[in-house]
């Protein structure tokens, strides 16, 4: 692995223009910048193309001989499919708007990290085999052939981005470079040139139903285990269902919330607030995980991922649906969901049991986020919460990038935070909501092997966090999204240290005043009450 550079090393970034052209200047694919290539067994699991052993750091990454047939074949299939594509590859002016935009770039000063050139790495090929005047004119027309090397430079500058489509709200011809990147990769994959980060996942969740290949059992032990937890803290004994059928709801949560910590504090806060209300609710043991790692991989790889989650419905019979604490099951609901597996006529328009609120923004989905859901529980009057147990915290909130430019969640979880801590603040209003910033280990980029590359791209958000941290003592950075959950405490413990990080449900299951409860003296962590 490669050696972790000092803060100092990494902020000294140089973002003087380089000397030549930039399709002049060579690939260098840099240890601590990438992630590992996948396996043969994960991307046979799920019956993708050329499954080989390949390294990247090796010259010869064994393709197939007709691979340039086949990406061609891929893009002018993809022209055809997806119109936004087409439209991405035709009409970028050049402005310059998006390119310092990116984490990435803002991070590493790379040229080949700004938006509108990261998309030129496809842009050249496109125009070399898909419009005249590339055809004519070659590089005066910004156009140039797709030899072996700019196919290595795909793959390591797509995986250097974390789809997270900052750049797309600044570029005043609304050019989603996140929807470019998917392609890209798209184009990859048929080549067999995934990430393991990546496929690894995405086999287990294909055969198991969760990311991290649990078995039922595995997934059922772990919940009890946090019941245990509960009870311990509270005095109250929250009894779950799993795999229940005719339960009104399916809860389905991001499955690093189950295990790994901090999340399972937030997971801790699911089961407190069900229970608290009497939801009528089950958990499944096969549509295990809300995240979708497919996404980062292929539009149909995802889509197959999320049926599960409605076969899982389906067969249980429920109503509908809410969903927890995740990023990219959302984006994925919002913006594909209907298109690729809806719409879901066979369950009902979400309604609150508890308050009668018609949640008919997923009326085509059927399911709800965690956070609407609560922040309608307490706009209601339906939760007694006590925001001083929270008190040892100073909060500030990180918009996830999916929940915030993927379907506009904004202001749910602020009120949320608002309702149950007494200190809360925003920071810098060009690091948040629809300009939030990327944790920088987005889109199945949060490996251990790429350390510096998600350093190096977290810094913008870290920068942001700090600030808050330094004028008021901000110790706490809230968000509402398991890779977040995942990829923020190395980056606080990096940047800023002394910032932890929690997920919006843990400080609603701290807050949160249960009947039948005993005097609380620890928060779910484990730690003393403020007096
Ligand atoms: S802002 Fe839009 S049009 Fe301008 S360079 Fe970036 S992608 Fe192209
Ligand atoms: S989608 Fe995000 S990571 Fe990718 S180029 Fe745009 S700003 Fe950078």
């Amino acid at each position: 692995m490669a050696k972790e550079p000092k803060p100092e090393e990494i902020s000294r970034i140089n973002y003087q223009p380089p000397s030549k052209e930039w399709m002049d200047i060579r690939l260098e694919i840099r240890e601590g910048m990438f992630c590992w290539g996948a396996k043969e067994q994960s991307l046979q699991t799920v019956d993708f193309p050329n499954a080989r052993s390949w390294s990247p750091v090796e010259e010869d990454w064994k393709l197939p001989e007709n691979w340039k047939d086949i990406v061609l074949k891929g893009m002018a299939e993809r022209l055809e499919r997806y119109r936004s594509f087409k439209i991405f590859m035709d009409i970028c002016v050049r402005c310059g708007a998006c390119a310092d935009k990116c984490h990435f770039f803002l991070g590493t000063g790379d040229p080949k990290n700004m938006p509108v050139l990261r998309a030129e790495l496809l842009r050249s090929i496109y125009r070399k085999d898909f419009t005249r005047a590339g055809r004519i004119l070659g590089r005066l027309a910004g156009a140039r052939d797709l030899t072996y090397e700019v196919l290595k430079e795909w793959w390591y500058y797509f995986y250097q981005c974390s789809e997270c489509r900052r750049c797309s709200v600044f570029c005043p011809y609304g050019i989603d470079t996140a929807e470019v990147t998917i392609i890209a990769r798209e184009l990859l994959n048929l080549l067999g040139l995934n990430i393991e980060w990546i496929a690894g996942p995405v086999a287990n969740c294909f055969m198991k139903g969760n990311h991290l290949g649990l078995e039922p059992h595995t997934i059922k032990s772990s919940l009890e285990f946090l019941v245990d937890e509960i009870e311990e803290i509270t005095g109250v004994k929250v009894e779950p269902t799993f795999n229940r059928k005719g339960a009104e709801i399916l809860f389905v949560a991001p499955s690093g919330d189950l295990f790994a910590d901090p999340g399972t504090y937030t997971c801790m806060g699911y089961l407190m607030l069900f229970h608290e209300i009497g939801l009528d609710y089950t958990w499944s043991t096969y549509a295990s995980e809300g995240g979708n790692f497919g996404f980062f991989t292929s539009n149909e790889m995802a889509k197959r991922l999320n049926a599960k989650i409605y076969a899982e419905a389906k067969r249980l019979g429920v109503k509908w649906i809410i969903g927890g604490e995740c990023g990219h099951m959302w984006r994925v609901l919002n913006q594909y969901m209907d298109t690729w597996n809806g719409p879901a006529d066979f369950l009902e328009e979400p309604v609150s049991p508890i308050t009668n609120t018609k949640f008919e923004n997923a009326k085509a989905t059927k399911m709800v986020h965690i956070s609407e859901f609560t922040a309608d529980l307490i706009k209601q009057g339906k939760l007694n919460l006590d925001p001083s147990r929270n008190d040892h915290l100073k909060v500030t909130f990180h918009d996830s990038c999916n929940t915030s430019r993927g379907m506009g969640l904004l202001d749910e979880p602020r009120y949320i935070i608002k309702n149950t801590c007494n200190y809360f603040y925003e920071m810098p209003d060009n690091t948040i909501r629809e300009k939030t910033f990327c944790c920088g280990s987005g889109s199945g980029l949060n490996a251990s092997e790429n350390m510096e590359l998600r350093l190096r791209g977290g810094l913008p958000r870290a920068n942001a966090v700090k600030y808050v941290h330094e004028k008021y003592g901000v110790n706490m950075l809230a968000c509402i999204c398991a890779i977040d959950r995942a990829a923020l405490p190395p980056l606080m413990n990096y940047w800023v240290p002394g910032v932890g990080v929690t997920g919006v449900t843990e400080l609603v299951g701290n807050a949160l005043i249960m009947k039948g409860e005993g005097e609380r003296t620890t928060d779910l962590r484990g730690e003393d009450l403020p007096n």
